[in-house]
């Protein structure tokens, strides 16, 4: 598999990703796994919606009611997100954690997520704890058919605001460690979502044991890498095929932009690929 993946790789480096926006036909069946896209929906913030080759939705950090970024269709109908078939959230931020529980319960799918985030869920009523599966840091599971995903560090912190329904106040609650997730597909493509992270030394260990073709790296500063600290890491350290830069454009404390972060990967062999919230790539 893994040539084929390579092989794929290539022409679609040679061809240009595709842009099919947000309203493309999802048909199915394709012809095979090896021929078959990966379609990539950008949600805005860490929000993402991966198709994967084998026709398999997983959803990542849904921040879609309450994001002030997030495709309008989706706000107002999150089933118009279509089937989900994994939910993984790297941390309780709300700007991460935003409608996954809702979206566990809409699909009866499990939500995945750093264990001390969901054992606050289920103690506190918010998520059924059938709906819920406790993993960690390089622990990994297949959830899905042909589907491996492996929780790495992220320099961050987590904490679930709740408002508690007897006294209509907030209340906050610890939630783990931040996590971030390599994703690896039935091809053999491998994924980094970060989640939320500060520079750390090791992400050039998790570059050196899981290999990621694609990360997507946040960029907006305040509560993560700014745009030179990421593109520090992705020239220096990780040197991906690919990055998508995301956690920006959506709170007014990460001021880091796109512009920056293009500029301070300049010359490098990385390829920056920058998309708008709403916009589907395939690849
Ligand atoms: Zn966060």
């Amino acid at each position: 598999m893994k040539w084929l993946h390579s092989l794929r790789f290539k022409s679609a480096l040679l061809i240009g990703l595709t842009s099919i926006g947000m309203h493309s036909s999802f048909a199915q069946p394709v012809a095979s796994v090896a021929e078959a896209k990966t379609e990539i929906l950008w949600l805005g913030q860490a929000g993402f919606r991966i198709k994967t080759p084998g026709g398999q939705n997983i959803v990542i950090d849904p921040w879609i009611t309450g994001g002030p970024k997030a495709p309008a269709a989706y706000k107002a109908d999150l089933s118009a997100l279509g089937k989900v078939d994994l939910l993984l959230v790297t941390h309780a931020h709300i700007d991460h954690i935003g409608d996954a529980p809702a979206l566990a319960k809409l699909h009866k799918t499990v939500l995945y997520g750093p264990a001390d985030m969901i054992t606050p869920l289920v103690t506190l009523g918010v998520m059924p704890a059938e709906l819920t599966h406790r993993f960690n840091k390089s622990g990994s599971v297949k959830p899905l058919p042909g589907i491996k995903v492996t929780a790495v560090q992220a320099e961050h912190s987590s904490l679930y605001v709740w408002k508690n329904p007897a006294t209509e106040k907030l209340e906050s609650h610890p939630a783990g460690e931040a996590v971030g997730y390599i994703i690896e597909l039935e091809n053999g493509f491998k994924i980094w979502h970060m989640g939320d992270t500060g520079l750390f030394g090791d992400m050039k260990f998790i570059t050196e044991r899981y290999k990621p073709d694609l990360v997507l790296m946040p960029i907006g500063g305040n509560f993560t890498m700014d745009p030179d600290d990421a593109a520090f890491a992705a020239r220096n350290w990780i040197k991906p095929k690919m990055v998508i830069p995301i956690h920006y454009n959506s709170n007014p404390l990460a001021k880091g932009t796109l512009e920056e972060f293009q500029n301070a990967m300049k010359g490098s062999k990385v390829k920056v690929v920058p998309m708008t919230e709403g916009q589907t790539l395939a690849f």
